[in-house]
C-alpha cells in the first residue's frame, strides 16, 4: 500500500568561504494566520506520501479507536482485534523493508503513533511493543529463517508479541537480570529458560515473547524468541496485573519461565549483552517521544474546548481569563516543539545519523513536558475532571505512566549527563 520514501539528498560543497547572497527570502511578508492546531508548521515538513499515511492512521483512530476507548479504559480490556485492524492497514512494524511491511520513513511512522497516543498511550503501547519492541528486534537481529517465519504474521496482527526485560528485582537496571538460559537437561537442540519478569505490555495475549535472559556459558544476556503454542504445561505462565490506575486500555502481565524449552534456533544469533534490547528501546522510545505529543495536542483540544463552552463569573466563557490562556499557551507551545525535535530526529534516524542520547532527549522532554502540562489542563475542568467522560483524567494518569516505562525520565537525564560530561555516573 505505501512505497518507500526516495532520498536524492545532495551535499553540498565542502569548501568553507562563499559570498553571501539572496535566495529569495521574503523580506516583507504577508502576516500569516496562526493553527493553533500546529503552531510552527510542522506539516510543511512532510512529503506527500507523510502526509496520506498521517491521514490514513488518523481517520482508522478518531472512527474506530475512540468510539471504544472510553469502555475498554473502565473495564480494563484490550481488544486485540485492534492489532490485526492495524496490521490490514499497514500500519504494524511500518519501518521494516520487507516481511509484508510498509517501508516507510521514520517520520511517517512516528506519524502513525502520535494518531494512535492522540486517542489512547495505552493502544499506542500494545502497538509499540509489537511494531518496535518484538518485530524491530527480529528484523534487526533475527536470523533469516525468524524473519520470515514471525514477521509477515507479526505484520498482519495474526501474530501478538510481548517484550521480556525487566524483572520484579531489576527495572531501570536489566543489566542485574536473574533469568537464565541453560542446556536443557532431556531435550537436545533446546535451551532451558527460567526466570520472572514483571510489567510486560501484551504478555497474557502474546503468542511470541521476546525474553531476554544470561546465557548459562557467558553470562551474557540474549535474545529468546518464546512461542507460546510451543510450551509444555506448566513452563510459561503470562498472568495479568490487574487493577492498574493508568493504561488500562492497554493489557500488561508477567511472565513466569519454570524450565521452559526454547528451541537454540529462537536464539538471535549475533547480539550479546544490553546492546539487544536497548537497540530494541531505542525505536520504541522514538515512537513513544512522537506518540505523547498527540496525546497532548488530544488533552489541549479537549481543555480548549471546555474553556471555550464553560461560563463563569458574569457569563463570561473560561477561555476569556488569562490564567486559562497560559495554560493552553504552554502547553501549545511544548506539543508544537516536541513535534519538531521528532521530526528532526526521525530525519536524522533514516539516514542513520541519530545518536541514541538524542532519543533518551526527546523522549524525556516531550513525556516530562506532556505529563506535566496535561496536569495542568486538567485545572481548566474543575470537578469535571473527576469525570472519565472529559477524557483529560485518562491522558493524566497514562502519561505518568509514559514517563516511567522505556526508562524512567530521571534514567534518561543521567545517560543525557553522562554524554555531556564524559563522567559515567550512575553504575
Ligand atoms: C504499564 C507498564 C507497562 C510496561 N511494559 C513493559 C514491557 O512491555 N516490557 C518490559 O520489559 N518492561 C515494561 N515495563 C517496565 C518499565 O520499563 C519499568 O517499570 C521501568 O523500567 C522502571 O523500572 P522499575 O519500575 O523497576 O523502577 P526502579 O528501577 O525501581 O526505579 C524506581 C525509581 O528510582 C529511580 N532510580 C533507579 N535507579 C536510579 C539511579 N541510579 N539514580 C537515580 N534514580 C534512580 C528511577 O528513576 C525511578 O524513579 C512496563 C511498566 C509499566 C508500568
Amino acid at each position: 500500500m505505501y512505497q518507500s520514501i526516495l532520498r536524492n539528498a545532495t551535499r553540498r560543497s565542502p569548501s568553507a568561504i562563499r559570498p553571501v547572497c539572496a535566495r529569495g527570502y521574503a523580506a516583507h511578508a504577508t502576516p500569516q494566520p496562526f493553527n493553533w492546531e500546529d503552531p510552527l508548521n510542522a506539516q510543511s515538513l512532510f512529503t506527500e506520501e507523510e502526509l496520506a499515511i498521517s491521514e490514513t492512521a488518523e481517520a482508522y483512530c478518531q472512527e474506530r479507536m475512540l468510539p471504544r476507548v472510553l469502555q475498554a479504559y473502565r473495564d480494563e480490556h484490550y481488544d486485540k482485534k485492534i492489532l490485526e485492524e492495524m496490521g490490514e492497514l499497514g500500519l504494524l512494524g511500518a519501518t521494516i523493508q520487507g516481511y509484508d511491511c510498509a517501508g516507510v520513513s521514520n517520520v511517517a511512522s512516528g506519524l502513525i503513533t502520535k494518531a494512535v497516543e492522540r486517542v489512547d498511550s495505552g493502544y499506542r503501547s500494545g502497538m509499540s511493543v509489537q511494531s518496535s519492541l518484538v518485530m524491530g528486534g527480529i528484523d534487526e537481529f533475527g536470523t533469516q529463517e525468524q524473519k520470515e517465519k514471525f514477521l509477515p504474521k507479526m505484520a498482519k496482527g495474526k501474530l501478538l508479541g510481548a517484550f521480556g526485560l525487566t524483572e520484579p528485582n531489576h527495572g531501570s537496571d536489566p543489566g542485574s537480570m536473574e533469568a537464565t538460559a541453560k542446556p536443557h537437561p532431556t531435550k537436545k537442540g533446546y535451551l532451558s529458560l527460567s526466570g520472572s519478569k514483571t510489567w510486560i505490555t501484551n504478555s497474557p495475549i502474546a503468542d511470541v515473547l521476546l525474553v531476554w535472559a544470561k546465557h548459562h556459558e557467558t553470562g551474557k544476556i540474549r535474545g529468546f524468541l518464546v512461542e507460546r503454542s510451543e510450551c509444555p504445561p506448566g513452563t510459561l505462565e503470562t498472568p495479568p496485573i490487574k487493577d492498574k490506575n493508568g493504561l488500562r486500555a492497554s493489557l500488561t502481565g508477567m511472565i513466569h519461565m519454570d524450565e521452559c524449552p526454547v528451541p537454540e534456533a529462537n536464539m538471535f544469533p549475533g547480539v550479546e549483552g544490553l546492546r539487544g534490547p536497548f537497540t530494541c528501546l531505542n525505536s520504541a522510545r522514538y515512537g513513544i517521544a512522537w506518540g505523547i505529543t498527540g496525546a497532548l495536542e488530544d488533552c489541549i483540544s479537549r481543555a480548549r474546548s471546555y474553556a471555550l463552552e464553560r461560563k463563569q463569573f458574569k457569563g463570561n466563557p473560561l477561555a476569556k481569563y488569562q490564567l486559562v490562556q497560559k495554560k493552553l499557551a504552554d502547553a501549545t507551545t511544548d506539543a508544537a516543539f516536541g513535534t519538531l525535535a521528532c521530526v528532526q530526529v526521525g530525519r536524522l534516524k533514516d539516514k542513520g545519523e541519530a545518536a541514541s542520547e538524542m532519543i533518551s532527549m526527546i523522549k524525556r522532554q516531550n513525556c516530562d513536558r506532556a505529563l506535566q502540562n496535561a496536569r495542568v489542563l486538567q485545572e481548566i475542568f474543575g470537578g469535571n475532571a473527576v469525570s472519565d467522560e472529559y477524557g483529560i483524567g485518562r491522558h493524566v494518569a497514562n502519561l505518568f505512566v509514559t514517563s516511567v516505562y522505556e526508562g524512567q525520565s530521571d534514567i534518561h537525564s543521567l545517560i543525557l549527563g553522562r554524554a555531556i560530561t564524559g563522567i559515567q555516573g550512575f553504575y
